[in-house]
């Protein structure tokens, strides 16, 4: 039985007078600057300074009810959200689709406080392709330990696969809580040859089953929560929340810390390392306005470039997505909820060859006032198409542009038809017959005809929220890539990477898993390697 022990004692300030030089000062507490800032400062002779833009709270009854959990029950979910927990960015997602929001989490826990707690590991296909790319320490019996170590999975105690003792607790819908739409969506997935898959943590798991989250006992269990609140009583670990990073402190191609800004001041935090875990929209972002980046377009909004590094910003990866919308009869989708109402999934290739798996989400609308209803979205997994990033100017309070770019390429297009249309087909089987009221969306006439179905999925595909890939790693012979495998940076010393944007390739799951055990994985380096340099010497340009 799981039993969750808090630590609530908040985050610690170094005694006052004291110097605010660190060892390591890590920008970003989300998803992987939560995870370091607690395994570094297990180390007691390690000073560790986690600086995030959004707010701190230190106790888990101060969190906002809808970063804590989800709740379904009464206002508008649009009204409830907490905007000032988001960056609130938007991209071009397609020529029909020019202003698409792009939410990230602003606050500590970053993005795992505001997520879906879908908890997926990638699959075993997924990690030996980063393998394959020339990054041969993460392959998937390279990560498996790491998968393990950061889970207590609720469900599997004594499976060989799963971790007994970790911080995040993991679990799925038991059976008998599966609501109508649910067990319909079973019934037709299976009757249509859905394998069964009682756990999609399983290397290589396929089919229909729920899905592993790590909701539990009605709270997200965010890195916040799992990672950095038990660490806070340390003296050796201070998070200064509401001090966003505006550049780096760099000297000869070394890092020296960072300058940041709290309540409209200034001021330099020195540290003899930095790790920028600001995610993959905020540390490219960070990198440019250091001037590590592609040189020619530094340059041509006026930042001096100091590293040419052309892969910074490029290559923004994502899972591209279409959710088809029903009416139902059944009174109990949200009245009945006794959890989260997204509890099935379906891994599939949907008639595709041999180009990757497609996976689609049951879940039920959040808003009560679209009345009652579910929705089967269709994500597709492995997009080829490739966005970009880069600098509308060199000041750091200006967003940069993101141009995802989706279905771009013709084969994801054709992908995500064939899923959209899988989707449909499942909503309109005989096992929704008793629930089904109609389909909202797409219309009657988004389906007139294919011209009309195509623009509709141009027109509505929206973010997955998996952005990754921005600084990818990869061998020095990369062109394009941005960190070795340890996530240093080429081209400057003391520098690191570790969020989202070193994934070489996004991985054909949902994210926040996967984050997290590279944070444990490159945490782990520190005991055996505590220097931090990766040069690719050819790439720096003079300091002028
Ligand atoms: C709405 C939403 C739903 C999602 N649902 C799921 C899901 O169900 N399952 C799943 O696996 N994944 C999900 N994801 C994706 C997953 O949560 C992210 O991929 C993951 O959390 C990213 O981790 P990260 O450490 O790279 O970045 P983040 O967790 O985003 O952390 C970056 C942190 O850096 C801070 N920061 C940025 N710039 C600065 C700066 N200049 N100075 C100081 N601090 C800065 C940010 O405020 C933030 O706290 C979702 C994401 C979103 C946004």
């Amino acid at each position: 039985m799981w039993v969750r022990c808090w630590r609530a004692n908040g985050s610690r300030s170094l005694p006052a007078g004291s110097s605010s030089h660190y060892n390591t000062v890590i920008v970003g507490a989300g998803s992987a600057g939560a995870v370091l800032a607690a395994r570094l400062s297990e180390d007691p002779a390690r000073s560790v300074c986690l600086v995030e833009a959004g707010p701190d709270y230190l106790h888990l009854d101060e969190l906002p009810p809808t970063v804590r959990g989800f709740d379904f029950t009464d206002r508008p979910y649009a009204a409830r959200k907490t905007l000032s927990h988001e960056w609130q960015y938007t991209a071009r997602a397609t020529d029909r689709n020019l202003n698409m929001p792009v939410p990230r989490g602003r606050m500590v826990g970053g993005s795992s406080s505001i997520n879906g707690v879908v908890f997926l590991r990638a699959l075993r296909s997924d990690l030996d392709g980063w393998a394959a790319l020339g990054n041969p320490g993460w392959s998937y019996a390279d990560c498996l330990p790491y998968y393990r170590k950061l889970e207590t999975d609720c469900d599997f105690l004594s499976s060989e696969w799963h971790g007994a003792a970790g911080p995040v607790p993991v679990s799925r819908a038991a059976r008998e809580n599966w609501l109508p739409p649910s067990e319909a969506f079973y019934a037709a997935c299976t009757t249509l040859g859905a394998l069964e898959a009682p756990d999609f943590n399983a290397p290589d798991a396929r089919g229909v089953g729920p899905i592993p989250t790590n909701y539990h006992n009605d709270i997200r269990h965010s890195s916040a929560i799992a990672y950095l609140m038990p660490a806070r009583p340390r003296s050796n670990l201070e998070v200064r929340g509401n001090t966003v990073a505006t550049s780096l402190r760099l000297e000869d191609h070394r890092a020296r810390g960072v300058q940041v800004l709290h309540d409209g001041q200034a001021e330099d935090v020195e540290a003899d390392e930095v790790i920028l875990c600001a995610g993959a929209i905020g540390s490219p972002h960070l990198l440019m306005l250091s001037g590590i980046g592609p040189a020619a377009a530094l340059q041509a909004i006026g930042i001096q470039p100091l590293v040419d590094l052309p892969g910074v910003g490029q290559h923004v990866r994502d899972h591209p997505f279409v959710a088809t919308l029903w009416e139902t009869t059944e009174p109990g989708a949200r009245d009945r909820l006794t959890g989260l109402p997204w509890q099935l999934m379906l891994r599939t290739r949907a008639g595709q060859p041999d180009d990757g798996w497609l996976t689609m989400l049951m879940s039920t609308p959040r808003d009560p006032n679209r009345g009652r209803g579910f929705m089967i979205p269709s994500s597709l997994m492995y997009a080829r198409s490739t966005g970009s990033m880069k600098l509308a100017s060199a000041d750091p309070s200006v967003t940069p542009v993101l141009d995802f770019n989706y279905l771009s390429d013709p084969s994801d297009f054709e992908h995500l038809r064939s899923l959209a249309r899988l989707a449909l087909e499942i909503g309109h089987h005989s096992a929704f017959d008793g629930i089904r009221a109609g389909l909202r969306q797409p219309t009657p006439s988004d389906l007139a005809d294919d011209a009309s179905f195509e623009e509709w999925i141009m027109r509505t595909v929206s973010t997955g929220h998996h952005i990754s890939c921005t600084c990818r790693m990869g061998p020095p012979t990369d062109a394009t890539a941005v960190v070795d495998q340890a996530g240093r940076v080429y081209g400057v010393e003391n520098l690191r990477v570790i969020d989202a944007s070193i994934m070489p390739d996004c991985p054909s799951v949902n994210l926040n898993a996967t984050v997290l055990m590279i944070a444990e994985k490159l945490a782990d380096t520190y005991s055996k390697s505590p220097t931090a340099s990766a040069t690719r010497s050819m790439r720096s340009m003079p300091v002028k």
